[in-house]
């Protein structure tokens, strides 16, 4: 067995994915309660941690990193509607679709 001089630390973005992080949208910060990317979503007046994330951290990274095929916009542009963007910075269930595509 080789030695190395240093051990090399598993990054936290992979410990956590491995961990059932399931969700890739925790490598974005949330909107929502405004935690780091990696951290986990917490309840915003008390700072507890919750176990999933908010459904807003999941829509800000589908926005992020998918176009949206329902209304036709590119990443980062928000989803729309009869020209106004949806409500609380929401997405096309598409979108998510395509979002879960380019994660695999
Ligand atoms: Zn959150
Ligand atoms: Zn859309």
């Amino acid at each position: 067995m080789t030695r190395y001089g240093q051990p090399a630390p598993m990054p936290d973005s992979i410990r956590q994915y491995m961990r059932g992080g399931k969700d890739p949208a925790r490598a974005f910060p949330c909107p929502r309660c405004g935690v780091a990317a990696h951290r986990p979503c917490r309840i915003p007046s008390r700072g507890v941690p919750l176990a999933q994330v908010h459904e807003q951290r999941v829509n800000h990274r589908a926005q992020t990193v998918a176009c949206c095929p329902t209304c036709q916009v590119p990443p980062t542009v928000p989803c729309h509607a009869d020209g106004r963007a949806l409500k609380d910075g929401a997405v096309h269930p598409a979108r998510h679709t395509e979002a879960k595509g380019e994660a695999a």
